[in-house]
């Protein structure tokens, strides 16, 4: 059986990604750090069409949760194929009125999480010289955004450690890629108000902001042996912003 192991799974763009994995046949860790009801949750959502899911928590920025996280998923299905990145955090201020406090656990969830799960699952991927990571990093980390500086930082390293992964895990089998969302319906984006949905969308050749599944259907495609020849690639799915 085919595996995978979601992170930032309890809800949003994790949520529909663990779904879709789901349902095309995976079996699915649900990683998550404190929303263990909602993990439970979407665990018996995935069993009530016949899905294999396990719920396994881990704070992404603690290398050592989540090298625990993935021995226990591999523990439980033998191996694992897919790593989703999805976990993340927000984080919206003028560049200089970033606290030290604020700044670090802004890098140390985006980018230090995304490194951290990244480490804890290519030795085996390496062992089985098989293996696909698809990293989630945001369009700020292509284009800079103001007042979100250091979230934009925090996006870039994503891209920057995908596409060096790229080039050091090929020769073994392993293909790492990344999807960059454009601005995406969830919670993360819940408090922003109409006005800047709305110029955000006017700046989309789709004159519309996405949804979680349009991402997730992104991160499901490059996860998946359709894309076998893909590697290294930064997708945007923004409606062309
Ligand atoms: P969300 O806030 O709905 O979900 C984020 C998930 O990450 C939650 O399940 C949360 O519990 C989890 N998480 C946060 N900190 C964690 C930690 N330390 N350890 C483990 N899990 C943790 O947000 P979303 O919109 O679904 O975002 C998912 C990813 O997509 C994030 O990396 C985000 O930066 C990125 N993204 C989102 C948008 C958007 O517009 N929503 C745009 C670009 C990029």
């Amino acid at each position: 059986m085919k595996t995978a192991l979601v992170t930032g799974a309890s809800r949003g763009i994790g949520f529909a990604a663990a779904i879709e994995l789901a349902a095309s046949g995976y079996a699915v860790g649900i990683g998550y750090n404190a929303s263990k009801d909602a993990a439970l949750a979407l665990v018996r959502k995935i069993t009530s069409f016949g899905g294999i899911a396990m719920p396994c928590k881990a704070d992404v920025s603690d290398a050592d949760a989540v090298n625990h996280m993935v021995s226990e998923v591999i523990a439980q299905f033998g191996h694992i194929d897919v790593l989703v990145t999805a976990a993340g955090i927000a984080h919206t201020a003028e560049f200089c009125d970033a606290t030290d406090t604020d700044a670090r656990r802004v890098v140390d969830v985006n980018l230090l999480g995304t490194l951290n799960c990244c480490r804890a699952v290519l030795p085996s991927m390496t062992a089985r010289r098989s293996g696909s990571i698809v990293t989630v990093s945001s369009v700020w980390g292509i284009h800079g955004a103001s007042c979100e500086a250091v979230y934009s930082a925090s996006k870039a390293g994503v891209i920057g450690l995908t596409k060096a992964l790229a080039r050091e895990a090929g020769p073994n089998g392993v293909r790492v890629n990344c999807v960059a969302p454009g601005f995406i319906n969830t919670d993360m984006t819940a408090s922003i108000d109409d006005e800047v949905r709305a110029e955000f969308a006017d700046k989309t050749a789709l004159g519309r902001i996405g949804n979680p599944e349009e991402a997730a259907h992104a991160i499901c495609f490059l996860a998946s042996d359709e894309a076998s020849y893909i590697t290294g690639a930064v997708l945007n799915v923004d409606g062309g912003y």
